[in-house]
Order: structure tokens, then C-alpha cells, then sequence
């Protein structure tokens, strides 16, 4: 569609941002759908962030994403915060809802149903299971509110090289852990955990082009049929990681279908329609392949 006097923009604020896919995906659902908006990505400042977002609504934006770092930051500017924006202490969404009394801002983390929506089919199978994640920075975070709620796990091992870190991240989320599941490991030890593990998720950027021969965990050996085996990576869309897994008999599941979910669950609260999966997954896919 031709850019016009009722074109309406999202944003996307981050520092940096060119790497981005977000406009890709964005900008391909909107086409797919005739939808008049565009989605544009914002190298800001930490010191500007106020001022972009005030700016974004002086302009009528619908809303905008938030990356990193500025996660955390603007949290303070939203008017109201969803469960999970709160629970996981970052927001990678904005909503800007038009009132009488003025705009007012709502902020989401659309990043927990990103990661859920390819675990749907195989939450039966994996409800009440012992879960191992590797990692446990910003991702983690969203990962481990996910799988607490979701799948109330037996066990939720968090294994990570900075222990207090990773210590930080399970008291900050002990609240929704009813059944007393999370624990933390240093990798050295973890083994035993992602062999009894029904789901092994990694959460480090280990293996991310294009250090693609990098794994975050030496040992394949301990992955066998019947487990699930998740990677947050999306580039490559097989990781070292799911070949060694996928090779044991695992099933695998790679990170594009999470950076799919939590477009989808961002742009349905500022189009009002369901993104169109198809034609996304197939632009990612052509991009990714390309590179
Ligand atoms: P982050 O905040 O920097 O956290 C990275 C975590 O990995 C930290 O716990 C870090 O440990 C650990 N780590 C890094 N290098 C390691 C190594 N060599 N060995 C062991 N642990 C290591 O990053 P993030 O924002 O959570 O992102 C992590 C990954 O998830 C990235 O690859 C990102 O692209 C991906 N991601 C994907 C999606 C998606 O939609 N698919 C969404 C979000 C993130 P230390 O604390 O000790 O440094």
C-alpha cells in the first residue's frame, strides 16, 4: 500500500536496532493484510527513551516494540502493565490506547507467549515434568515465568556460569514457583538434570551466527528420544545445539517460531487482527537463508 496522509506508524525503539527482523515481519503482515501502517525501527538512547515514546504518541503511533536496553527503562513510563510484564520486570511492548483525558500506555512482555506457542501441542506431555534451561539473563527471565506458570514443572533447573546471577533471577520469580521446583547448577554439574529433563531449553547466545560451531552444552550424549530440546537461537535456524539433539532422537524446536509468537501477540493488540503466520514464516525463512 502507497504511503498516504492515513498511514499510522509502530515503532521500535532499541540501541542498536539495524539488525533487527522485527520490521520484516511487521511490514510483511501489514502488506499481507492491506493494513495502512508501517512498522520502523529507532536507534535511541538510553537518556532519550522518554522523549521517543512522548514523541511516538504526539505522533499517533499505534504502539511500538522496546529492545534491548531499554526493557526495564520503560516500564516506568507505562500507565498499566500486564501479569507478565511485571512478573518478568521488562516490556517489549507498547500499546498506545486514546482516552478523553489523554493516550495512555499500556506495556506487555509478549515475549512469554512467543516462547509458549510452540510448546501448546506438548503441554499434555509436559505438564508436571522435570525442565532444565541454560542461561539466565534477559531471556531466561520471560523462559522461566513461562514454564512456571504454564507447565507447573516438577523440577526447573537453571544452570548457568554466574550462579548469583542465576540465584538473583529464582528468588525474583520464587512467587510463582508453587511447586517449590526451581533449583541452580553450574554447568558442570548439570548433567544429570538435562538427561532427566522432558524439556532442555537453551537461553545463552551460544551458537548464534556466526559462531555457528558453538555449542552451550558439550555433552549430546545426554539427550535421548522422547525429550524436547529448544533453542532461543533463530539464526542459524538449526543450531549445533538441535543438530546434536535432533541426532540423539530429540524433538527439536529452534527460535524462530518464538521471534513469530511474540510478533504475533504484539501486533494483534495494535491491529486488531491476527498476524498472517504463513507469509511471515515465509519472508523469515527466504531472509535467513539469504544470509
Ligand atoms: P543476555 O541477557 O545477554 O543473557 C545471556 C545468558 O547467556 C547469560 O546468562 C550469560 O551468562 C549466558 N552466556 C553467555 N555466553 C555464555 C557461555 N559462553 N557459556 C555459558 N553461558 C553463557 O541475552 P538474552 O537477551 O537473554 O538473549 C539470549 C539469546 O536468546 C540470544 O541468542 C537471543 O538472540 C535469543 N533470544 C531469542 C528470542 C526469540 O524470539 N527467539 C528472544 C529473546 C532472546 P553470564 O551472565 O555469565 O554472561
Amino acid at each position: 500500500m502507497a504511503i498516504d496522509g492515513r498511514t499510522r506508524l509502530i515503532g521500535l525503539i532499541g540501541h542498536p536496532v539495524e539488525h533487527s527482523l522485527s520490521p520484516l515481519i511487521h511490514n510483511t503482515a501489514l502488506s499481507e493484510q492491506a493494513v495502512n501502517a508501517r512498522y520502523v525501527a529507532f536507534d535511541v538512547a538510553p537518556e532519550r527513551v522518554r522523549e521517543a515514546v512522548m514523541g511516538m504518541i504526539a505522533l499517533g503511533f499505534l504502539g511500538s516494540n522496546v529492545t534491548i536496553p531499554h526493557k526495564q527503562a520503560v516500564r516506568a513510563l507505562a500507565d498499566s502493565l500486564s501479569e507478565q510484564a511485571r512478573a518478568v520486570g521488562a516490556v517489549n511492548t507498547l500499546v498506545f490506547v486514546p482516552g478523553e483525558q489523554g493516550t495512555a500506555i499500556y506495556g506487555d512482555n509478549t515475549d512469554v507467549a512467543g516462547f509458549l506457542q510452540p510448546l501448546q501441542a506438548h503441554l499434555p506431555e509436559l505438564t508436571g515434568r522435570e525442565v532444565t534451561i541454560l542461561g539466565a539473563g534477559g531471556a531466561a527471565r520471560a523462559v522461566v515465568y513461562a514454564l512456571l506458570t504454564a507447565l507447573r514443572p516438577s523440577r526447573l533447573s537453571i544452570v548457568a556460569r554466574d550462579l548469583q546471577k542465576a540465584g538473583q533471577l529464582a528468588s525474583e520469580l520464587a512467587a510463582y514457583d508453587r511447586n517449590g521446583a526451581l533449583s541452580v547448577l553450574p554447568f558442570e554439574q548439570a548433567r544429570p538434570a538435562v538427561s532427566s529433563s522432558a524439556l532442555v531449553v537453551n537461553t545463552t547466545p551460544v551458537g548464534m551466527y556466526p559462531q555457528v560451531e558453538g555449542s552451550p552444552w558439550a555433552h549430546h550424549s545426554a539427550f535421548s528420544q522422547g525429550q524436547i530440546v529448544y533453542d532461543l537461537i533463530y539464526n542459524p535456524l538449526e543450531t549445533r545445539l538441535l543438530h546434536e539433539a535432533r541426532a540423539a532422537g530429540a524433538h527439536t524446536i529452534g527460535g524462530l517460531e518464538m521471534l513469530v509468537g511474540q510478533a504475533a501477540a504484539s501486533y494483534v493488540q495494535w491491529i486488531g487482527e491476527e498476524m498472517p503466520l504463513h507469509a511471515v514464516r515465509r519472508a523469515l525463512a527466504g531472509f535467513l537463508m539469504e544470509i
